[in-house]
C-alpha cells in the first residue's frame, strides 16, 4: 500500500537554514531554466531547435550538480519532465471529444518565481538521498551538494528537525522526498511516500457510515449513522475563485493581439488552483478524521452523472466542474480515506436532494436558497437533508441526526467551526444574487 507522511522541518540553526534555502532556491533556478528551455522550443521561437524533450537538460545537471548534488539536480529535471508529460496528456483529452473530464484548455508547466519576485523555494530528492528517523527527536537528513557544503563550510549531510507524529512510522520503503517552503505560515514542509505492508493498516472497529451531498455553495454536506451533520462552506471560497477569474480576463483583454498568455496570467492560474488544492486537501483531511473517530468504514458520495439531468443547472454544473472540480476531488477523499482504512463508494443520489424526509414526496417540494420546504410542513437544511435522506438510502438502519449540525468555513488555512449555527431562515433573499452565484436553489432549476 502506498502511503505518505507529510511534515514539518525545522533547521537547527541559522546556518543550516540558510544552506536549506539555498538549496531550495538553487532547485527552483534550475527548474526554471529547464522550463525556459522547453518552454521556448514549445512555443516554437526562433533560435531554439527542436521539440520540448530537445532541451540540453544534461548541460544544466553540470551547472547545478555542484550545488544541488547530482542525484537532486537530476530529479528536479525529471519532475519537470514529467509535468510536461502531464500537460500533453491533459491536452490531448481536452482536443478529445469523446472525453468530457477536461473543460479548460491546460496551461503548460509554469516557472517556480523568478528572480527579482523571489522563487518558490522546492526540491525534490531521490529516495537514497535522504534518511528518516522516527522516534522522540525525529529528524531528516538529505545530502546537499559539494559547493553547498564548501560555502557553509558543512558535513554535506543537512539535518533538520521533525515536529510532529508520521501517519506512517513504519514502512517497507520510502519514495522520493518533496520539500518545500510553505509561505501561507512560513513553515518548512516535507512529504515522504512510503510503502507499508498490508498488516500495518490501522484497522477500526467500525461499521458506521457516512453519505455525503456534494455541491457548489455547501462543498460539503454530511450525516454519520451515529447522528452527526457536518456542513463546510464554500461561498467564500468561491467568491475568491471568481475574483481571480475575473483579474485573469481582464488581462487577457489587455494582450498584444496574437499573444494568448503572459507570466502574469499564469501565475494567477496557479494561485487560484493552488487555493483551492489547499483548501481541498485540508477539507478531505478534517472530515475524514472526524468520520474515523466517529467508527465510520464506508462513506457513500453521490454520482455526479446523475445530477447533471435532474435538478442542477448549468451554471451549477459548470461552478462544480472548474471551480470545485468534482472529480479530483472525490479522487482525493478516496485516497485520505483510504489511509485511514475507510472504503468511499460513489452511487447514485437522483432525486435524494429534493425528497421530504417526512412524507417522501419528491414533487411537491421547494428549495429556496438553502432550505428546504414541504407543504406536510417539513423544513430543514437542503443539502443536509439530502445527504441524510441518501444515507437512509443505503443502510438499513433509520438516521437520526441528534446533534446540532456542525458548520465550517474555510480561512486559508484551516476549516474551522464557523460560530454561526444552523438557522434555516437565514439567508440572501435577493434574487439576482441567486443567479449570479449559479445557486442551486433557484426556483426554476427545481424542476425536472
Ligand atoms: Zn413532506
Amino acid at each position: 500500500m502506498k502511503r505518505t507522511n507529510t511534515f514539518a522541518v525545522r533547521p537547527l540553526s541559522e546556518t543550516g537554514e540558510q544552506l536549506l534555502r539555498d538549496l531550495l532556491d538553487a532547485s527552483a533556478a534550475l527548474w526554471n531554466e529547464v522550463n525556459y528551455q522547453r518552454l521556448m522550443r514549445y512555443n516554437d521561437e526562433d533560435g531554439f531547435e527542436g521539440d520540448v524533450w530537445d532541451a540540453d537538460t544534461g548541460r544544466l545537471e553540470g551547472r547545478y550538480k555542484g550545488v544541488l548534488g547530482a542525484s537532486t539536480a537530476q530529479q528536479v529535471i525529471r519532475k519537470n519532465s514529467e509535468a510536461w508529460r502531464g500537460f500533453f496528456r491533459l491536452k490531448d483529452q481536452y482536443h478529445d471529444e469523446s472525453n468530457t473530464s477536461v473543460t479548460e484548455h491546460p496551461e503548460p508547466p509554469g516557472f517556480r518565481g523568478n528572480e527579482d519576485d523571489g522563487r518558490q523555494l522546492k526540491t525534490v530528492i531521490r529516495n537514497t538521498s535522504y534518511t528518516v528517523e522516527w522516534g522522540d527527536r525525529s529528524r531528516l537528513e538529505i545530502l546537499v551538494g559539494s559547493e553547498l557544503k564548501d560555502r557553509y563550510d558543512h558535513t554535506g549531510r543537512l539535518r533538520l528537525e521533525i515536529t510532529g507524529n508520521p501517519s506512517w512510522p513504519e514502512y517497507e520503503k520510502q519514495g522520493r522526498l518533496d520539500l518545500w517552503y510553505d509561505e501561507t505560515d512560513s513553515t518548512f514542509r516535507a512529504s515522504q511516500p512510503v510503502t507499508v505492508s498490508d498488516e500495518t493498516r490501522d484497522a477500526p472497529l467500525a461499521d458506521e457510515k457516512a453519505a455525503l451531498d456534494i455541491g457548489a455553495n455547501n462543498l460539503v454536506a454530511c450525516t454519520t449513522t451515529t447522528g452527526e451533520q457536518y456542513l463546510y462552506e464554500g461561498r467564500e471560497l468561491f467568491h475568491r475563485f471568481r475574483e481571480t477569474t475575473r483579474e485573469i480576463a481582464r488581462l487577457q483583454s489587455k494582450l498584444r493581439e496574437g499573444r494568448y498568455s503572459s507570466e502574469r496570467i499564469r501565475r494567477l492560474y496557479r494561485k487560484r488552483t493552488r487555493r483551492r488544492d489547499h483548501a481541498q486537501e485540508a477539507l478531505c483531511r478534517d472530515l475524514v478524521e472526524r468520520l474515523y473517530a466517529e467508527g465510520v468504514d464506508t462513506v457513500y458520495i453521490g454520482g455526479l452523472t446523475d445530477i447533471l439531468g435532474t435538478h442542477w443547472s448549468v451554471e451549477t454544473n459548470a461552478k462544480t466542474h472548474n471551480f470545485w472540480a468534482f472529480k479530483q476531488f472525490t479522487e482525493r477523499l478516496a485516497c485520505t480515506a483510504e489511509e485511514y482504512g475507510i472504503s468511499v463508494e460513489v452511487r447514485s443520489e437522483a432525486w435524494t436532494s429534493q425528497e421530504c424526509p417526512q412524507c417522501g414526496s419528491t414533487d411537491r417540494t421547494t428549495r429556496n436558497q438553502d432550505t428546504l420546504t414541504c407543504p406536510c410542513g417539513f423544513e430543514g437544511h437542503a443539502d443536509l437533508t439530502a445527504s441524510e435522506t441518501f444515507l437512509r438510502r443505503h443502510t438499513e438502519q433509520a438516521v437520526r441526526p441528534m446533534a446540532r449540525p456542525v458548520r465550517f468555513e474555510w480561512d486559508d488555512h484551516d476549516w474551522s467551526e464557523s460560530p454561526r449555527s444552523h438557522r434555516p431562515k437565514e439567508q440572501r433573499t435577493d434574487p439576482s444574487t441567486v443567479h449570479r452565484d449559479g445557486n442551486v436553489a433557484s426556483g426554476e432549476s427545481q424542476t425536472v
